[in-house]
């Protein structure tokens, strides 16, 4: 039997509409992946709370990438004006962690369970950490890339906010031309963007993309 599609926008919607801008802001553990899609995510959620904002992604290769992605996303943080406070909270780097997770997926290919089992383990560590520290909800920038699903997140949010007993703020951040506004806020700051979505198969999967693509112009 097919899934029923969420309207992930107006559960936001509710949410967000609830929330009374003139009392004291209630507390978003918000994960982030990387600066670029954090930028909007910062400017519309910096309005009705304040938040915590997390950098745990030990799926990025190789570590390099990952400090250098980390360091843009604390640089964005203290250098954009938003409307209540923003906390950087910069999680170690254990390469470790992601390789256990996705053991036995990893050829699957971008789309794939493989990042079903990404997307997890970074949202049950921000729901974790969320639930033993008092936030209110927590969320993840991951929606707003016209390459992840929304939905997907969705379900996996849901199922931990359960397992945790923490409320969690839906998101399809791409809607309400989020995404648009993420590249307008990038190359505003000067925001380093990366051209693979963070783990070592995705970067060999980004260069052959980028191989076949010229060996397709070469042919023509
Ligand atoms: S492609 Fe992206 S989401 Fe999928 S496993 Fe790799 S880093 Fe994670």
């Amino acid at each position: 039997m097919q899934s029923v599609k969420t309207n992930i926008s107006r559960l936001t919607d509710d949410i967000l509409t609830k929330l009374d801008k003139n009392e004291s802001p209630k507390k978003l553990l918000l994960h982030s992946c990387c600066a670029p899609c954090s930028s909007y995510c910062l400017e519309y959620l910096s309005e009705y709370f304040e938040i915590t904002d997390m950098f745990y992604n030990p799926n990025i290769y190789p570590s390099e990438e990952f400090y250098k992605r980390s360091g843009e996303l604390e640089r964005l943080i203290n250098e954009m004006p938003l409307k209540n406070p923003v906390h950087f909270l910069p999680c170690s780097y254990d390469a470790q962690e992601f390789f256990e997770a996705v053991r036995g997926l990893e050829s699957l290919g971008e789309g794939s369970d493989r990042c079903r089992a990404c997307f997890r383990l970074r949202l049950e560590r921000a729901a974790k950490y969320a639930k033993e520290n008092g936030f209110d909800f927590f969320t993840t920038t991951l929606s707003i890339s016209p390459y992840k699903n929304a939905q997907l997140l969705y379900e996996i949010s849901k199922e931990l906010s359960s397992k945790y007993g923490i409320a969690f703020l839906p998101s399809d951040f791409k809607k309400k031309n989020g995404y648009k506004r993420s590249i307008e806020l990038s190359k505003q700051y000067s925001l380093y963007r990366q051209d693979y979505c963070g783990c070592v198969f995705s970067q060999r999967e980004s260069e052959q993309r980028r191989k076949d693509k010229e060996n397709k112009n070469g042919k023509e």
